[in-house]
């Protein structure tokens, strides 16, 4: 069993690994992200808070333009009138500052966005001089470097705070420079830390997605993230008025810590290294590329994706998800017509999928109030909750679910994996980005039955179950914690009705737990139960199915 285990916590780490920024190493090249210059803009432009009209808001924009006329580029202005959000009596201007770094030959404009104005309760030093200080550090070693082809336009926006994105929308609305934007790269934050993801895109997503793998050092990109923001109906950000106009693009967030979203405590002594490095090493790394390439868009396919370990990512297009159903229940169908144990299959299913939904009930009951009362809970103690929660919820309705039925045959992992399959079938239809983490799953853990256990060798009593077991936490710790970052408690956006979510996270561990509980049952049951002593596994397998067949007769 040490095997068993220690494979489960390989793959815990293979899928844990991109969600952990890489540390960070002083650069001294001019042409490579620096973490110190872009944390002395942070510092800068988040010493206090700067709202749409506000003198420090007007101070902030003096500063960007100022640097970038050191950078040697010339600064252009766009005002647009913008009702007074935080005043409540009538207008004030809100400003966006531009600047444009001519390409040589150029196809069109790669534009990279950030906002630069914040709510008036916060310094916004994630949210978003982070944005900025990326955007400036990325235009200065792009400047280092050898001339680019395509035009590269730095777009620092006011008024994205109150929707419906005053500067922004005025940029795409009326500003000249829209006609070239062939590509957007917005910056955004809601946390302090956590490693900088995509969370959504827009226009042909293999074509755009291959950009980004091509180029990008650290990408972190998860298909069921860009699903989840589609499925709300994209993201409320400056990348709103680009994708409506049809800018193919990407946005990256980092949200980790989320609690400190638009509240005073957003200071440049929150922001991590670790975050801004991240933001910053992939937007350069994409930007420059994209500079080089013939800015016409091809491909067409929507993708599934996610990274694995230390950014592999793994991508197929959606239209592969009705295939892999199809031959994961076709490989269950055949697994579980060779063990007969339809009968109690159905039952067994049911009662998984009743054990993860109350332990996600249960959770999300503790969760809200919980969650409402420390609603500026640091990291530590988001997950440190997160941790009892799984446990008690485990502990109560899941693990003696699948400990209290370990019934003849082991019947229970059948359940377990058509429970997994037929989430599978449903998100391949309603959710196609979200589908491969109830998949991949069953395809291997189907197969796996299939291939059987066999405890007369050790290889064939492991493999089948550290390979299911293995390839479900690749695929389901980075949605476990993903969807936890974005269900933690915002002060500084009251309204917001995100607490009773903790409830997806929770339920994806329940299902986890019981798929790894009963592939370790099973792998028990054949040590055991299965082979008399003395009785070559072959024997006992063959021995089983006659008694099946007995069974079946009767
Ligand atoms: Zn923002």
């Amino acid at each position: 069993m040490p095997m068993y285990w220690a494979a489960v916590v390989a793959a815990g780490l293979a899928g844990a690994a991109p969600l952990v920024a890489p540390g960070v190493d002083q650069d001294q090249d001019p042409t490579n992200f620096s973490v110190d210059r872009a944390l002395a803009h942070v510092d800068r432009v988040a010493q206090q808070p700067h709202p749409i009209g506000s003198a420090a808001n007007q101070d902030v924009r003096g500063h960007v333009a100022g640097e970038l006329r050191d950078l040697g580029l010339e600064p252009e202005f766009q005002t647009v009138a913008a009702p007074d959000y935080y005043r409540d009596s009538g207008t004030v201007a809100v400003v966006n500052v531009m600047a444009r770094i001519a390409g040589t030959a150029t196809t069109g404009a790669v534009v990279v966005v950030a906002h630069f104005d914040t709510v008036p309760e916060t310094p916004g030093a994630n949210d978003n001089a982070s944005g900025v200080a990326v955007t400036l550090e990325m235009a200065r070693n792009l400047l280092a470097g050898s001339p680019l082809r395509n035009d590269v336009i730095l777009l620092f926006t006011d008024g994205e705070e109150p929707a419906p994105r005053y500067g922004s929308t005025a940029f795409v609305d009326d500003h000249r420079w829209f006609d070239d934007a062939r590509f957007v790269v917005n910056l955004e934050a809601i946390g302090s830390g956590g490693p900088s993801m995509l969370t959504e895109t827009n226009g042909p997503q293999s074509w755009v997605l291959d950009q980004l793998v091509d180029s990008a050092p650290q990408p972190v990109v998860f298909s069921f993230l860009t699903e989840t923001t589609a499925l709300i109906g994209g993201s409320n950000t400056d990348f709103a008025p680009f994708r409506d106009a049809g800018v193919p693009g990407v946005e990256f967030v980092y949200a980790r810590g989320s609690t400190i979203y638009h509240t005073g405590a957003d200071t440049p002594g929150s922001v991590s290294r670790r975050s801004l490095h991240s933001h910053g090493v992939n937007t350069l790394g994409l930007v420059r590329h994209l500079a080089a390439e013939d800015l016409v868009t091809t491909g067409g396919d929507n993708m599934v994706f996610f990274t694995v370990g230390r950014f592999y990512v793994v991508r197929y297009p959606t239209s592969w998800g009705i295939p892999i159903v199809v031959a994961a229940g076709v490989l269950l169908f055949a697994a579980v017509r060779r063990r007969h144990v339809w009968p109690g299959m159905a039952r067994d299913a049911v009662t998984t999928l009743i054990a993860a939904l109350s332990a996600a009930i249960f959770s999300a009951v503790l969760w809200t109030p919980y969650a409402g009362w420390r609603d500026t809970m640091g990291v530590l103690e988001s997950y440190v909750a997160l941790l009892v929660l799984v446990v008690l919820a485990a502990a109560v309705l899941v693990i003696p679910f699948q400990f209290g039925r370990r019934v003849e045959g082991g019947r229970t992992l059948e359940g377990v994996l058509m429970v997994w399959w037929s989430l599978a079938l449903f998100m391949a239809l309603a959710a196609p980005g979200m589908s491969y983490i109830f998949a991949l799953p069953a395809l291997v853990g189907a197969g796996a039955l299939l291939l059987g256990f066999d405890a007369s060798t050790r290889w064939r009593s492991l493999a089948p179950a550290v390979l299911t077991v293995g390839i479900t936490l690749v695929v389901l710790v980075p949605a476990v914690d993903v969807f936890f970052q974005f269900v933690q408690p915002r002060p500084g956006n009251p309204d917001s009705e995100i607490l009773p979510a903790v409830a997806i996270p929770v339920l994806l561990v329940a299902l986890g737990i019981q798929l790894a509980l009963v592939f370790r049952l099973r792998m028990e049951d054949v040590a055991t139960d299965d082979v008399s002593p003395g009785e070559p596994a072959t024997t006992a397998r063959s021995r089983r199915r006659s008694e099946c067949r007995t069974a079946r007769s009767l």
